[in-house]
């Protein structure tokens, strides 16, 4: 049997696998039966050593290569699924009211598994594979749940790759970019204290309404005097609540408001936190009240390494064709937490094709089973590339 009919045979019960996870679908780090599913194939598959509990439910399988000692490089699939309610009406639609595989982690997962069932038969190469499995991608950030549990450590992993399948790209083609790829996003809620009063005697007052609006102005100036053109930010004030419309002779005690910034860059975005809190400090100061921040972090930039980036696209042109392979798509606004293994790791995200579907997290989205062979043919090329094998 050669190595491609290998991967099409594996790539048909990765589609059963798939399926099997789409009906059950977990949230968070609460995935019991979908980590014990991938425990019990990594076992079944025969390689050297799963370690399962890390964050919870995050599952780690090694496989060591045939050729000998070499470097350990970290594969990445997410596990989760998101609180909605399928709209598919498929015959292995989830089972679980208020929770769907919304964004094809189900796909990601069965993928990498096909893929460790060759590699683990195979073991073609110098080195190590660490098939990492994370839990709660979907706003708990499981992948730091993982590192802060010392994954990276634990099995000396020295670069990490991550797929995520792309709505609208074709199945089979790959698209990446070196550097960026996805913004950091970051929230925040600010609360204006002054001293309420009567209206007819604001000096009697110390008014923060008429603070917080100077201040919500002021922020604009975040992107429009603050940052570089050519590196894109986002400010949007998105909430804002004070006094009350029963009460329009109240000056209020304090005003709150809120919303969230998205950046390209983690040095931008820390450059850009500084700015804010100096805004409001001195912003309120001019009114005689105080700005308190409420800074909630939310997932890093996520920046592709440019040499791994380029063995990345090597490794997808290899499988699907140059014409298959865009090697400077379009940044995209929203985050992804593999971010957090990228900021300690050398490494690179793909996305792959889903072909002509719903969006991610649309009730009518399904992960396209089609996309699961050019996938596993990623992941085992790209092993191939980077652990020195002939394959
Ligand atoms: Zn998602
Ligand atoms: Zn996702």
């Amino acid at each position: 049997m050669t190595a491609a009919d290998d991967l099409t045979r594996i790539a048909q019960d990765a589609t059963g696998w798939r399926r099997a996870l789409h009906e059950q679908p977990e949230l968070l780090y609460d995935l019991p039966k979908t980590s014990a599913f991938v425990a019990g194939k990594l076992r079944a598959f025969g390689v050297d050593e799963v370690a399962t509990g890390i964050a919870g439910t995050g599952v780690v399988g090694l496989i060591r290569g045939a050729k000998g000692a070499g470097p350990v490089i970290g594969l990445r699939a997410d596990m989760d699924a998101l609180p909605m309610d399928e709209k598919t009406n498929l015959p292995y639609a989830s089972k679980v009211p208020g929770m769907m595989h919304a964004c094809g982690h189900d796909g990601h997962t069965a993928t990498l598994l096909g893929a460790a069932q060759h590699l683990a038969a195979t073991r073609d190469f110098a080195g190590t594979v660490a098939l990492i499995f994370q839990p709660a991608e979907e706003g708990g950030a499981g992948a730091r749940a993982m590192i802060e549990e010392g994954l990276l450590e634990r099995f000396g992993i020295e670069s990490v790759y991550a797929m995520h399948n792309q709505p609208g790209l074709p199945v089979g083609a790959f698209a990446t970019r070196p550097g960026a790829l996805l913004a950091g996003g970051d929230r925040f809620v600010v609360t204006v204290s002054g001293r309420g009063g009567h209206a007819s005697a604001p000096t009697k007052s110390i008014d923060p309404v008429v603070a917080a609006s100077h201040l919500i102005a002021a922020c604009q100036t975040l992107v429009s005097r603050f940052s570089d053109p050519f590196d894109q930010v986002v400010v949007s004030i998105t909430y804002l609540d004070a006094g009350s419309a029963g009460a329009l002779n109240v000056i209020p005690d304090s005003a709150v408001f809120g919303g969230t910034i998205r950046t390209m860059n983690n040095e931008t975005r820390k450059a850009i936190e500084a700015h804010l809190r100096r805004i409001l400090k001195s912003g309120a100061e001019q009114f005689s009240c105080e700005a308190e921040l409420d800074w909630r972090p939310g997932y890093p930039v996520t920046v592709n390494d440019p040499g791994k980036t380029a063995l990345a696209v090597e490794a997808a042109q290899a499988v699907a064709g140059a014409a298959q392979v865009e090697t400077a798509c379009d940044r995209q606004m929203g985050s992804e937490d593999f971010s957090y293994m990228l900021e300690q790791r050398p490494g690179a995200m793909v996305w792959f094709g889903n072909g002509e579907s719903a969006e991610l997290h649309n009730p009518a989205y399904n992960f396209n089973d089609d996309a699961i062979l050019p996938g596993m043919r990623y992941w085992v090329t790209l092993v191939a590339r980077e652990l020195g094998a002939a394959a």
